[in-house]
Formats: C-alpha cells, structure tokens, sequence
C-alpha cells in the first residue's frame, strides 16, 4: 500500500520566530523528492517539524500521514507509522551500542504493531544487522560502537543510513546526509539509499548540493528559500541549480514578490 506524507500551508517558528511561512509538499511512497536550498533557508526546520520536534511550534497548516493529521503525535509515535529522519547533526549516546539501538528500535515499532510480540529473534536481527551493514560497506565491528561517540562525520552519516534501512520506514527524511562526506563515503551512502528506495520506501533527500543528485536521481526537485518552496520541477532543476546557484532564484523570486 502507498504511503502518503501530504505538508499543506505550513507554518512554524522556533523561539517566537517565523521560519516556516507556507511550505505545501507531497512525497508519497517509491517517490525520491529533493529539497534543495541555501543555508538558512529551513530545510532543517521542516525536517524537525515532520517529526514532531518539540522545539519548533506549528503556527497554521496540516501534516497528514497515511491519511492521519499527525501535528499532535510525539515524535516516537510517527517513527511507530513509519516516518523516518536522519539526522542533520546525529547525537551520541555513550554507552549504547549501534546494535542494542537498533535492536530496541526495531522492538519497540514491533511492539506496537503487536502488543504480543515478544522481539526480533537474536539470529534474525543479527542477519538483518549483517546484510544492511554489508549493504553499506560496514565493518561488523562497528555495530558494538556506542552510538555516534566519536564517530566521523561519515560513520555517522552512515548509522543513520543503517538506521534507515533496518528500521524500514515508509517514508524517510534525509537531512544533509551527504554533506561532510569525501566522494567514497558519498557514493557508498548513495548507492545505499539508492538500493533502499523503491516501492515501499518513500525519501525526502535534504541538500544543499546537487552533487549527490548525481548518485541518486530524484524523481522531483523542490527548492526552499526563506521558508518557502519558491519552485519544484523535475531532476533538470538540481542541474540548473548547480550552474547558476541559488542567485538567480533568489532575484527571479524577489522580483515576482515585487510585481505581485
Ligand atoms: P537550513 O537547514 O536550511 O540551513 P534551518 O532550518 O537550520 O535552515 O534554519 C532556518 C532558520 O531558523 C535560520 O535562520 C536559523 O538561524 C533559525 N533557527 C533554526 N533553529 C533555531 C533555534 N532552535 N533557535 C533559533 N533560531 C533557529
Ligand atoms: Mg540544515
């Protein structure tokens, strides 16, 4: 079944600040969409805000998931549905393993699909564990890591792929999960979401570069500046992006806005 994340007129701000003024998107299941925009724009905002992130307030506008408003669902809750976000800025967690995280993740979501459910079997995760870990490129070891304690900018970036991909959510938010990244890294990362998306997985694939578009081709394109989505298009957009930078938008945009 498809999976639907429908955004309608939304607004929210952070701190009494207006950051997002009207941001209308759609990103259903087996869709890549990238969300493109400068430094500021809100891209990590929106992320935070469809996740349920208690910092940001939600000031107008609606949220549905598979056909529910979720605004007043804790972030836990959405995970539990099937939305997923990959962090931005990842936070360590000292003395908690990649697998037993995962492990309890992936319990917890069965659980609440079925209050019977008595945990993934050992053998079987530790299968799962394995095959998305080679998927990846990831050294075995890694999994008995605390989580994100002083990993590289790249292992981390790649947990919360792994994350992903064990999780199996139905829609996934990728905020800025190549940046920080060397080309290798990159490739690997893309390839592994490349190999991910498909039908039954959504990806929202937040960036501010349109180099890692030339791993994963979106399906559309959408370019956010100062809270809004001033354009959408398809994979040709990303490219006369890199061309010509967010410049040009910005002044095709500020002279409607003069006109209007
Ligand atoms: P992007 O991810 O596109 O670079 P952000 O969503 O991180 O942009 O930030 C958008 C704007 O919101 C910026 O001007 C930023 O300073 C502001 N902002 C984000 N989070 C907070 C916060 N917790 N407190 C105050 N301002 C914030
Ligand atoms: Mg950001």
């Amino acid at each position: 079944m498809t999976a639907t994340l429908t955004i309608r007129n939304l607004h929210a701000s952070v701190n009494g600040t207006d950051i997002l003024k009207g941001v209308d998107l759609e990103v259903s299941s087996a869709e890549t969409h990238a969300l493109m925009g400068p430094n500021g724009a809100g891209k990590s905002t929106l992320a935070h805000v469809l996740m349920g992130h208690p910092a940001y307030e939600v000031t107008q506008g609606e949220i549905i998931f598979k056909g529910k408003d979720i605004i007043k669902l804790a972030p836990f809750e959405r995970s539990r549905m099937g939305l997923f976000l990959a962090f931005q800025y990842p936070v360590a967690v000292p003395g908690l393993s990649v697998a037993n995280f995962l492990r309890t993740a992936i319990n917890a979501k069965r659980k609440a699909l079925d209050p019977e459910d008595k945990g993934i079997p050992m053998a079987e995760f530790r299968a799962l564990l394995k095959e998305k870990m080679d998927l990846l490129e990831m050294q075995h070891e890694f999994a008995g890591r605390f989580l994100n304690d002083g990993f590289s900018g790249g292992e981390k970036k790649r947990a919360e792929i792994l994350q992903m991909a064990t999780l199996q959510p139905e829609i996934a938010i990728l905020d800025e999960t190549d940046s920080g990244l060397d080309i290798d890294a990159l490739q690997i990362v893309a390839s592994g979401i490349s190999a991910l998306s498909g039908p039954n997985l959504g990806v929202l694939l937040i960036t501010h570069y349109q180099r890692v578009l030339n791993f994963i081709k979106p399906d559309y394109v959408h370019i956010l500046l100062d809270g809004r989505i001033v354009e959408s298009g398809g994979a040709e957009l990303a490219e006369h992006l890199e061309e010509h930078g967010y410049k040009k938008i910005r002044a095709r945009v500020s002279d409607a806005m003069m006109e209007a």
